[in-house]
């Protein structure tokens, strides 16, 4: 038997759409750019319609709906699932309840949806082109967001939702601007080709191309390039072990427009509780990972003793950080608890519960420093064990 005969059968709808409109755009905007052309008020709206969709996903399916990395007030949602709805990727329901399934079966090629393993063309539109899902979809995991009501309007009125905000807007603006032809390819269907493979790279590439800083545990990876053209998404590697935080780039200079958005969003009311990881944890995923590459480095290299004790002795300094935090933690939330069950009422023991406050915060600050202090060492240690090898070679 051969293997096409074993595959499921393929979607007519999703393969019109994923690989009749990528055909159509290639062929029949370039057409229409010789014969007619373009202004650039038509560049200018499919740029703009790029960023809403993008971000809609990213932002709204994404951060707020996968993950609940933030809270949003109602507008926020209601653009969100229009604009997002726009990018033509299914309903939120169905597009975060199939994330989510991906992040906790990530590279499993039985239950990721789309797993990595299965080779880049699957994980970036082959998973959608046939019927690898069961036909019953399972929401199971996104009881929440069938609690929510925005969520559920989107889902029952996806489909003249969809029609509306690829067709019918840029029809309505090609009138207004005397050229209905030319705007709807450009604003309707090269935006959307466009969209679509720049939101599909982050399941492809970002598990494929770039570095694991902060975890080896499964295939994300996270790549700059990648991050400029997915509206800040491709610091995978990052996403995936913190899932829960709003950002993905977390350096100031990495790009990463969306957690600008949120950022931007929550100083004007329109999302608030916006969750960040510790920095400490963040450094300890980091160190972690330099340790784990640290021993395989030297468990190759053989004849490497004195070496192997340093490693062996910052390991330990590490452990007792982690230790010594997280007692830190547990005393800074026990007081937190005690605080809000009203137990404190007078001013003096109020204040001395904030100066211990402080000091438990001053603790973890320095804590942060040694394990950045700790990076740095092992940065070293590992400079020492190449030298050593070039030496040997
Ligand atoms: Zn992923
Ligand atoms: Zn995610």
């Amino acid at each position: 038997m051969s293997t096409a005969n074993t595959k499921p059968p393929l979607i007519p709808i999703n393969v019109a759409i994923f690989v009749g409109l990528p055909l159509a755009a290639v062929l029949l905007v370039p057409a229409w750019g010789l014969y007619h052309g373009f202004d650039a008020l038509q560049w200018g709206w499919a740029l703009l319609f790029l960023y809403l969709n993008g971000m809609s996903i990213t932002g709204g399916y994404h951060r707020l709906w996968s993950h609940r990395a933030y809270e949003a007030r109602s507008p926020l949602k209601w653009f969100f699932a229009c604009w997002g709805a726009g990018a033509l990727q299914n309903s939120i329901l169905i597009w975060a309840s199939d994330h989510r399934r991906h992040h906790r079966y990530v590279d499993d090629d039985a239950r990721d949806p789309y797993s990595a393993g299965r080779g880049l063309w699957f994980s970036h539109m082959g998973w959608m082109l046939r019927r690898y899902q069961r036909n019953q979809p399972d929401f199971s995991n996104a009881r929440d967001l069938e609690n929510d009501p925005v969520v559920m309007w989107q889902h029952r009125h996806y489909v003249p939702l969809t029609i509306g905000m690829n067709l019918l807007l840029p029809i309505g603006l090609g009138a207004w601007h005397g050229d209905i032809i030319g705007t709807v390819l450009l604003v309707g269907l090269l935006r959307l080709v466009v969209n679509h493979h720049v939101t599909f790279f982050i399941n492809s590439l970002a598990h494929y191309w770039g570095s694991r800083p902060y975890t080896e545990a499964n295939s994300a990876r996270d790549n700059g390039l990648l991050a400029f053209l997915t509206y800040g998404e491709g610091y995978h590697n990052f996403h995936h072990i913190f899932q829960g935080d709003y950002r993905n780039g977390i350096r100031w200079w990495q790009w990463d427009p969306t957690k600008w958005m949120i950022n931007l969003c929550s100083r004007v009311g329109l999302a608030t509780n916006l969750r960040r990881v510790p920095d400490f944890r963040i450094q300890r995923a980091i160190l972690d990972t330099e340790f784990q590459r640290a021993h395989r480095k030297l468990q190759q290299s053989g004849n490497c003793e004195s070496l192997r004790a340093i490693l062996e002795r910052e390991y330990l300094e590490f452990t007792e950080s982690i230790n010594r935090w997280k007692a830190l933690q547990a005393q800074r939330y026990g007081r937190t608890r005690e605080q809000l069950g009203g137990v404190l009422e007078e001013k003096r023991q109020h204040l001395q519960h904030k100066w211990e406050h402080a000091a438990v915060r001053t603790k973890l600050k320095e804590l942060e420093y040694s394990l950045k202090m700790q990076r740095k060492r092992l940065g070293l240690l590992m400079e020492q064990l190449q030298l050593q090898q070039a030496r040997l070679a």
